[in-house]
């Protein structure tokens, strides 16, 4: 059964009234791991950051009976996620166990691709299906300077294995940036005349301490605008049932889609559907608001089904109204996107 945080007049922590909340939480988004093989500029902290002891990280069997928890209380989609899931080991095992909870009707996972090649067979018999990567540039030197590393032919190459072994869709997440990769929204864009791709451009979240700065946030319309300049009207494409915030358009002719994930302009608080499970067991109900629950503490310290259960419902419980990121503010988020988990 869903849980509908509904009927209750609790405040949270930030002070956000939750009465009349029917938001339906049926998505859990799970953070394997804290490491990644990038350093994305607008995603790691600027300077270097210490990998977190492995002691602090939740085993795949105790994500496996949180998740198994929160599926009681109607999750039925989830996301694997990092830093880079694909750099911890066992995760193909993982995913066949997870693919083994009935209730589950969708896991996809959201990499930066770099291990595709590797570990794409693998990935494919543990069932996987939908593919998110991240793919700022088509150029391998641009490629270098946002990540730090030297691999976009590694990226390119998993996304063309992907695509010839049939994984449908493929999704590839774009952070613009302006005067860093702003000159090729349209050439990424074009993605979608070529291959079925879908092509999404993502507003920057000012997060943590990173080496972005605010005047090199592009919002949606400005990208829109461009994609528009070059390919003419977007045609809107119908949603389906498991779609997220994303609004999916398609340029006319393309056998791909355009998509526009707009955190800051257009926020999609009030159909956030999302928790979120760090790599070190904290239980979140928004990326951008400090507010969790260490259920993983509670977990090794001998909780029961019920008591995790009344831990993710109090979560629920306590998911803000809103975030408070705006248009042209400098308002931030304290929290790493590569701690929480993208
Ligand atoms: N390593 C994987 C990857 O690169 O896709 C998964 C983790 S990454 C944190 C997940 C997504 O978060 C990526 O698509 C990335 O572009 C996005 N992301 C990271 N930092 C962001 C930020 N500050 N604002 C918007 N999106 C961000």
């Amino acid at each position: 059964m869903t849980f509908l945080p509904s009927d209750h007049t609790m405040e949270n922590p930030m002070n956000t009234p939750f009465k009349n909340d029917r938001r339906k939480i049926n998505y859990l988004r799970i953070s394997l791991t804290d490491r990644c093989n990038l350093a994305c500029m607008y995603c790691v902290p600027k300077g270097s950051i210490p990998s977190l002891p492995h002691k602090d990280i939740a085993r795949y069997e105790e994500i496996l009976k949180i998740t198994r928890a929160a599926v009681e209380l109607g999750i039925t989609k989830v996301r694997i996620t990092g830093g880079e899931p694909l750099v911890r080991k066992g995760l193909t095992d993982f995913l066949k166990e997870l693919s083994k909870i009935d209730e589950i009707k969708d896991i996809a996972i959201t990499t930066n691709g770099v291990l595709l090649v590797k570990y794409l067979d693998e990935l494919i018999d543990s069932g996987l299906k939908r593919l998110n990567i991240s793919l700022d540039t088509l150029k391998p030197e641009k490629f270098k300077f946002i990540t730090g590393k030297d691999r976009f032919n590694d990226v390119w190459n998993g996304i063309m294995a992907a695509f010839k072994k049939g994984i449908d869709p493929i999704k590839l997440n774009i952070v613009s940036l302006r005067g860093v990769n702003d000159d090729e929204i349209e050439d990424l864009a074009a993605i979608s005349m070529q291959y079925p791709f879908h092509i999404r451009f993502i507003e920057y979240m000012p997060m943590g301490n990173s080496a972005v700065d605010i005047g090199q946030q592009i919002l949606i319309p400005e990208i829109r605008k461009k994609i528009e300049s070059k390919f003419g009207a977007l045609e809107p494409v119908k949603r389906d049932k498991y779609d997220g915030p994303a609004k999916r358009f398609r340029i006319k002719g393309g056998i791909g889609e355009i998509g526009f994930i707009s955190p800051v302009s257009s926020h999609f608080c009030n159909e956030c559907n999302r928790l979120r499970l760090t790599s070190t067991g904290m239980l979140r109900p928004c990326l951008l608001n400090k507010y969790e629950k260490d259920i993983l503490k509670h977990l090794r310290n001998g909780a029961s089904d019920e008591e995790l259960k009344e831990i993710i419902r109090e979560v629920i419980i306590n998911k803000p109204l809103s975030h408070h990121l705006e248009k042209n503010s400098t308002a931030h988020v304290e929290s790493q996107m590569s701690k929480i988990g993208g």
